[in-house]
């Protein structure tokens, strides 16, 4: 399959020509043109792109598949101490192609239905989506990188010593910043 790395990914498409002849597209996708993107992250470097590759193929029954692979350097804001820290957000993911609500629902559950018209698809709206969906919902830097270690790590002493003095303090994990939102979800559950 011959590639051209550096060519910016083609926007539009006809989805079912490609994957009936088993097509691989791979291109750069400039992250300031994904407005949706570039508002959920911190920000990113002058021209950084995603890296996109995506594979299609049509599958036994005849169901057009497209399967991707993204990556984009972004700067996050890291939860615990607020400061921004370089991140690479990657995704792989398979999709399986419909025309209507109707198919979506036919579609069998390993596959995630992406709606397109009857003869195009907008690939960039696709990559977006799905870097949206990659994106950490809690970013934080490794613990001896972060600015703000020292001063949790003070406040967990002070929990320490509540926990000993009888003070509910929450579970012993407190390393996981998940672990208290696992809790509530759990609660939440009906
Ligand atoms: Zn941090």
């Amino acid at each position: 399959m011959s590639k051209a790395p550096e060519a910016e990914l083609p926007r539009s498409v006809d989805p079912y020509r490609l994957a009936e002849r088993q097509t691989v597209l791979e291109g750069e996708l400039p992250l300031e043109k994904l407005s949706r993107f570039s508002e959920a992250v911190s920000g990113f470097g002058e021209a950084a792109v995603c890296q996109v590759k995506l594979s299609f193929s049509q599958d036994s029954e005849r169901r057009r598949i497209v399967s991707g692979e993204l990556e984009a350097p972004v700067l996050l804001e890291c939860q615990r101490c607020m400061t921004d820290m370089p991140a690479l957000v990657a995704s792989r993911f398979v999709l399986g192609l419909v025309t209507s609500d109707e198919q979506a629902s036919q579609l069998p559950k390993e596959l995630e239905p992406f709606q397109t018209d009857d003869f195009s698809a907008d690939l960039w709206q696709m990559a977006e989506d799905e870097l949206l969906l990659a994106l950490p919902p809690f970013p934080l830097h490794e613990r001896n990188e972060c600015p703000a270690t020292p001063e949790l790590e003070a406040l967990e002493a002070d929990a320490d010593d509540s926990e000993k003095s009888g003070v509910e303090a929450g579970e012993t994990e407190k390393d996981n910043p998940f672990s208290v939102l696992a809790g509530l979800r759990v609660k939440k559950k009906h």
